[in-house]
């Protein structure tokens, strides 16, 4: 039996009204606070801010992924450097992804979309075979041939080091029938077996696994998913794959997904952040998200807001001209405690990557801000009345 000496999860608080929970997950690189958000560092760097910038902001994880670490600098050069720890500066918890999911969906647009994405499936470029064996796939940077397997994801996230760490499953696209669905989530089943004997023959106690539970939009398959991973020795569980085309079928897709789930372990959302999916997502237990959304709008001169419904304003609008008020009056970011509106957009229309910074620094920010909201509300139940406030009914 697999065991965790370096970890705990400890749940401190639960609501009485839903599955939300305050809990406390502790790494060998300190604790986090949960429900938390974990921001994407995809290649080992949140664009256009430093690790100290994220110390400043209160973030506790971050995530890098496993596919693009692979590609660039490689696994081997990342263990040669002490790790991804050392390598980028951050000594707090972190996570790295299987590398699975930009494997499967690499060459259909972008990997967000596809999770939700209602479209036909082209052939991913990149994936040549998927088999028993693993998913053979061609490097886009020099044409080499990898075959991931279960066993070569554990080793991989090995080397690069992260506390938390994933099985390899099939991220299967929105518009498959049910059949390959089944035949998917067996295949994933028997990966999940070979990774937790692969983490299990070289495990010194540094990283904890997660299982993930798949099945697509199948209510059974995700109950039988979730069944199977809560039956085997991982520390955490994650929720991926397919959640359906539209907000409320991903809604219930998760929530099919939660309900068979051990209480005991925490689970993370995989790719899915938006501001309503944190509030729904922590009622219906989830401890853990991560969504590129915050980081990525910032590059194109968005800044996360209070204003429903989409919480976020473009900078680059005209009306922002000679607006002297900060990004939100109420956040203690460095972009809204020295800078104004008026010059945000003025270094937009300048292009000056400063505005990319602030808007960036202030975006991940806002999402510290939110969880610690959403860890208070629930501490003093009254999580329903928070969530009311927040998305004015949105
Ligand atoms: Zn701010």
């Amino acid at each position: 039996m697999t065991d965790y000496p370096g970890f705990k999860f400890e749940v401190l608080h639960e609501d009485s009204a839903s599955r939300a929970r305050v809990g406390r997950i502790d790494t060998p690189h300190g604790s986090l606070r949960t429900p938390a958000f974990i921001f994407c560092a995809t290649k080992a760097a949140i664009k256009a801010a430093s690790t100290a910038d994220l110390e400043a902001a209160n973030v506790d994880i971050i995530l890098a992924n496993t596919y693009h670490m692979l590609i660039q600098p490689g696994p081997d050069l990342v263990a040669e450097m002490g790790g991804l720890h050392k390598f980028m500066g951050w000594d707090g918890p972190m996570l790295t992804d299987s590398g699975g999911f930009q494997i499967f969906s690499l060459g259909q647009g972008t990997e967000a979309d596809e999770i939700k994405s209602a479209g036909a499936r082209k052939q991913a470029p990149l994936l040549e075979k998927l088999t028993e064996e693993g998913a053979t796939f061609r490097s886009p940077r020099d044409g080499s041939r990898h075959t991931l397997s279960p066993e070569a994801s554990v080793e991989i996230q090995r080397k690069l080091g992260a506390d938390l760490i994933v099985v390899l499953d099939e991220c299967t696209p929105y518009h498959v029938d049910r059949k390959y669905t089944a035949d998917s989530l067996a295949l994933t089943k028997r990966w999940a077996d070979r990774s937790l004997a692969e983490f299990e023959r070289g495990h010194d106690g540094r990283q904890a696994l997660y299982g993930v539970v798949q099945g697509g939009v199948y209510e059974e398959l995700r109950r039988e998913s979730a069944e199977f991973v809560s039956s085997r020795p991982f520390f955490g569980h994650a929720v991926g794959g397919c959640l359906g085309a539209q907000e409320d079928q991903m809604y219930d897709v998760v929530r099919y997904s939660m309900e068979p789930l051990r209480c005991d372990r925490p689970v993370h959302l995989l790719g899915i952040g938006g501001i309503r999916d944190i509030w729904e997502g922590v009622e219906m237990g989830i401890d853990t998200f991560d969504c590129v959304t915050p980081t990525r709008i910032a590059r194109h001169g968005w800044a996360l807001s209070r204003e429903a419904p989409s919480f976020r304003q473009n900078l680059r609008n005209a009306k922002f001209r000679n607006d002297d008020r900060p990004l939100d009056e109420d956040c203690d970011c460095i972009a809204c405690r020295r800078y104004s509106r008026a010059y945000i957009h003025h270094l937009l229309k300048a292009n000056e990557i400063l505005g990319l910074h602030l808007r960036t620094v202030h975006n991940i920010r806002y999402m510290t801000r939110l969880l610690a909201t959403v860890r208070a509300a629930i501490l003093s139940d009254r999580l329903q009345e928070a969530k009311q406030d927040w998305l004015h009914g949105a």
